[in-house]
């Protein structure tokens, strides 16, 4: 069954969504104190807060559990906000489902795992619940997609996805890295899928938050959900990466948010003629790598009847320096010039090993054969 939009399910939704609230319901007084701020933010339309904790070793706080519920209501009635709370077993759903919880999460230690998502997707079946499914830690885009088709398979139409950064052994400046690629490349396969970023996952660190929320607003992102709490240094759980509300609301008046496509005919027109444009500078830049290649051809035949390498290191870093000033002249960063450089050059050392290791080895067969 086809993928309802966003619009479907949140009613006079605008661009970005904002889903926020703390990291975990911690009190009745902090719940409300959060809610009762948040709402105040025009993009605010959901309120987030973990009832069940999955924590990554174990006597540490691992959620009010069902009190955390009957808060949630209690926000839904008093501010109106739509509620969303992370389940990871049928007995969540059922009790999420008992106190009328709006929106279903799964959360990336649940979705790594397909009988999880499947015991879910069971306990689902038969209600018209919006999910939202958060990517799996391991940087798995056939694992996410997966459990997105096993939620969808329970016949849920409201679906969209977190991206909520994935986790490494070796520590970066972020908790969980983000690999951009990899949502981008779900909104590919799965282009009516709302995608979510979770910058405070991402993040783990709340100076970055801001800068996560821009970068997924300039990917076309449909949202984003932000921990944020009203104390976040006291928080009970991921306290450095959650926000107050008043830094909220910052943070999203200084979005600058750009949407896909536009019904604007000017526009459309402008933009149809720079890309004839770009079609054409791109047309010529492939015959020009198509002249390169050949003269690269020419040069691995007389390196091979000379007897040199293909790849030359001085030829290189002279290659590089010389590419990267003429850049810099015109105008093109160095940074950029590089990338695009190794990558030409490389393709150059290597279309040269292959052609030498053909020659040798049609000579050595050559030889092979008995002489008549
Ligand atoms: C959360 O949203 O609080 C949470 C536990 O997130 P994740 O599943 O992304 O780690
Ligand atoms: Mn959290």
């Amino acid at each position: 069954m086809a993928i309802k939009p966003l619009q479907k399910w949140i009613p006079n939704l605008k661009k970005p969504l904002v889903i926020a609230g703390p990291c975990s319901a911690e009190t009745r007084e902090q719940m409300l104190q959060a809610a009762k701020e948040l709402v105040q933010i025009e993009d605010v339309r959901i309120f987030r807060a973990g009832i069940w904790k999955p924590r990554t070793r174990p006597n540490s706080f691992e959620g009010v559990g069902e009190d955390g519920l009957k808060w949630l209501k209690e926000v839904k009635e008093e501010t109106g906000l739509l509620t969303s709370t992370e389940v990871a077993n049928t007995q969540h759903v059922e009790l999420a489902l008992k106190y009328g919880v709006d929106i279903l999460w799964i959360g990336a230690r649940t979705s790594v795992n397909p009988f999880s998502v499947q015991e879910i997707a069971d306990a689902i079946k038969g209600t018209d619940i919006p999910v939202m499914v958060k990517n799996p830690i391991n940087a798995d885009l056939a694992l996410w997609r997966g459990a997105i088709e096993r939620i969808q398979g329970a016949g849920i139409t409201k679906l969209a996805a977190i991206h909520r950064g994935f986790s490494t052994f070796e520590k970066s400046k972020y908790r969980n890295n983000p690999l951009w690629r990899i949502p981008m490349e779900l909104k590919r396969i799965m282009p009516d899928l709302p995608i979510i970023c979770d910058p405070s996952h991402i993040s783990g660190d709340r100076s970055l938050v801001p800068y996560i929320c821009q970068k997924a607003m300039d990917i076309d992102m449909d949202g984003v959900m932000v921990e944020s709490h009203p104390t976040p240094d006291q928080a009970w759980s991921d306290a450095a990466q959650q926000i107050t509300p008043a830094t909220l609301a910052e943070l999203v008046k200084n979005l600058n948010v750009r949407t896909e496509f536009t019904t604007d005919r000017n526009f459309s027109a402008e933009l149809e003629d720079l890309r004839k444009d770009i079609d054409r500078i791109d047309h010529e830049i492939l015959e020009a790598l198509s002249m390169r290649s050949n003269i690269v051809e020419r040069i691995a035949h007389a390196k091979h009847k000379n007897n040199i390498t293909a790849l030359q290191v001085h030829r290189m870093d002279q290659l590089m320096n010389n590419r990267i000033n003429n850049g810099a002249k015109i105008g093109l960063r160095e940074k950029f010039i590089k990338e695009l450089y190794h990558v030409i050059h490389e393709d150059s050392v290597k279309t040269q090993n292959e052609i030498m290791n053909a020659i040798v080895s049609k000579s050595a067969k050559e030889n092979e054969k008995p002489s008549e």
